[in-house]
């Protein structure tokens, strides 16, 4: 399960390859929000007659699918696996088992 603030990497898409952070995760419809990642341009209309019209950009959720854990030791995404530490589980990698 990848959550907020975890380090991903995007596998799938146009932005495979891209390295960055989760800002938001919605577990319930499998979306995640991930920094700079998916942008879409958004053009805003000039509202009065003195401002300018702009475009923005901004970061659209995209399916958990498209992007994987990213180990530091491994270097490249990895599944999620899980340890035992002390009483308790936590989550690591499914290769190099250190924690994430
Ligand atoms: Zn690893």
């Amino acid at each position: 399960m990848i959550k907020k603030e975890d380090n991903v990497i995007v596998v799938a898409g146009k932005d495979r390859g891209k390295k960055s952070k989760v800002l938001r995760a919605f577990p319930d419809r499998n979306l995640l929000l991930v920094e700079g990642v998916n942008l879409v341009k958004k053009h805003q209309k000039k509202r009065t007659e003195r401002e300018k019209g702009q475009t923005l950009t901004k970061a659209m959720p995209l399916n958990s699918s498209n992007v994987m854990i990213f180990c530091g030791r491994c270097e490249k995404g990895v599944r999620i696996g899980s340890k035992v530490v002390g009483e308790g589980k936590v989550r690591a990698c499914a290769s190099c088992k250190s924690e994430i």
